[in-house]
């Protein structure tokens, strides 16, 4: 347990966040008794002096343990008058954060690669300097200086925004994405958190749920034609789309071809996810349609680890449902993989990595392995061995490697809470296979209609900086019961 004492400001949620940097699993609590264990103090004093353009404030940080004095630093920083208060609060966090975490990182002799970044989309910190006129040594610097990035998370992050900025900058304001949510799975892997149910045990209800979705598709083209929105692309995810038998995803897409313009699409994505819901039956009906990228997911490629998370199919079957895939016509694949599943070690992501570059996908996702709440590791986090963040560096490292032998770069990232080593997920493609519904998604620049159970919509008002969301309920019978009001929903942000 970590005890904290906050004067002049109550940032206690981004104190938490810079703490569990360097201490995992570690409870923050406000002061109960500051001379047992770890005591932090972190004071804001504001508007020291004013003048007519800046006004001075000081931060007081100190770190003791036991009751002994440990580390202890005054910083004193100036601010624009000319910020109102929103910006004004957003610069004070920022500065708060960053003296915790030099203190932090003083007393615990340690960085962190991401420096005092804890937000999921870092990117948008690069956009926003790019806006500004920065130019990439700027930014570099700034990056690496004030942020305390890593020179080579500095040098991931500032290629990614670049390549971000490119696709985002060829978007018509007028063009949207769709989201449609398929949430059944053949089983539910250990770590997911998405909504994702059992296939076997909710098979009565597809139809209703399929019902349901057509439905929402239909309503949904009346809104985009009314606003004159063009479609950009369109994402099936969910779960697994193709856990559903053949003739309803057959319906699907058929329903999505009647009711929407797809003329003008870049991309339309259909998660294969999982061998074991992969037929060739299905596979011939997506390629039949205007899908033209899909997903194959193995995670990895070690036979015990799928037993271990939960998947019922081998690494036999991965190879297998992607040959068959290449064999009907794929020729735009992603793969994903997940850094530090439990018990594997550096060797067996290896292997796994020496297999995906074998099979020679247009793009490769990795993942992070992050514990979440929802998901079913958190109970049995105890039972399983995870990596160190050191392993799980040299891990993100490798898989960097093995993209750049397949040919590919980094064109997208995010992050994550509770990830090992505080580090990220990276999207790897060659040249011309980076997808754009990934982009929009992570720089939220783009309006995203999301249909089906667990969909949040976002209307997104990019001058302004603001974006509107209506919420589809996670729940299949409440998404079937309650569809017409979940469309109200969406049509009072987008009407
Ligand atoms: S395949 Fe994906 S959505 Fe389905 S249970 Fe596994 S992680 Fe969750």
């Amino acid at each position: 347990m970590i005890f904290v004492e906050l004067k002049g400001h109550d940032f206690l949620y981004q104190v938490k966040d810079i703490i569990s940097l360097f201490f995992e699993d570690t409870v923050v609590e406000y002061i109960v008794d500051s001379s047992n264990g770890i005591f932090i103090f972190s004071e804001l004093k504001k508007n020291l002096v004013t003048n007519d353009s800046v006004k001075l404030y000081q931060i007081e940080t100190s770190i003791s343990n036991n009751g002994i004095l440990c580390h202890h630093k005054v910083k004193n920083f100036e601010l624009s008058k000319n910020l109102d208060n929103v910006e004004e609060k957003k610069a004070l966090k920022r500065e708060v954060k960053r003296e915790l975490y030099v203190s932090l990182s003083v007393y615990t002799k340690s960085t962190v690669p991401w420096g005092f970044l804890t937000g999921i989309r870092p990117a948008k910190i690069v956009h926003k300097m790019l806006n500004e006129g920065l130019n990439c040594k700027e930014i570099s610097s700034k990056l690496e200086n004030y942020y305390l990035l890593a020179k080579e998370k500095a040098n991931l992050l500032l290629n990614v925004a670049n390549i971000e900025k490119e696709i985002v900058n060829n978007t018509n304001s007028n063009m949207i994405s769709i989201y449609i949510g398929i949430p059944f799975c053949k089983t539910r892997c250990l770590y997911c958190s998405f909504t994702s149910n059992s296939i076997d045990k909710y098979k009565d209800l597809v139809s209703d749920y399929l019902k349901a979705v057509k439905y929402e598709i239909s309503e949904v083209s009346k809104i985009i034609l009314s606003k004159g929105y063009e479609i950009q692309n369109i994402y099936i995810g969910g779960g697994t789309p193709t856990s559903i038998d053949a003739h309803y995803l057959a319906e699907l897409l058929e329903s999505i071809e009647k009711n929407f313009n797809l003329n003008g699409i870049k991309e339309y994505t259909l998660e294969a996810g999982r061998p074991d819901s992969i037929t060739k039956e299905k596979l011939c009906i997506i390629k039949n349609s205007k899908v033209n990228r899909i997903s194959i997911n193995p995670q990895t490629m070690n036979d015990k680890t799928l037993e271990i998370i939960g998947r019922k199919h081998t690494s036999k079957d991965i190879i297998n449902s992607y040959a068959l895939a290449r064999e009907i016509g794929f020729n735009n694949i992603n793969m994903d993989v997940i850094v530090g599943l439990p018990n594997e070690n550096i060797i067996d992501f290896n292997t796994t990595m020496d297999k995906i570059k074998s099979l020679n996908p247009e793009s490769l996702t990795v993942h992070t392995l992050a514990v979440k709440r929802a998901s079913m590791l958190i109970e049995k986090k105890n039972t399983v061995k995870f990596i160190s963040n050191k392993e799980a560096s040299l891990m993100i490292n490798m898989a960097g490697e093995y993209a750049k032998e397949m040919g590919m770069h980094p064109y997208y990232l995010y992050r994550q809470k509770n990830m090992t080593g505080n580090l990220e997920n990276i999207g790897y493609c060659k040249k011309g296979f980076e997808s754009t519904y990934n982009i929009q998604i992570m720089e939220e620049k783009q309006t995203i209609i999301a249909l089906g159970a667990g969909g949040i919509t976002k209307v997104v008002y990019p001058d302004k900086n603001f974006i509107q969301r209506a919420f589809n309920v996670k729940s299949i019978e409440l998404y079937i019961q309650g569809i017409d009001e979940m469309l109200e929903r969406k049509k009072s942000i987008l009407l």
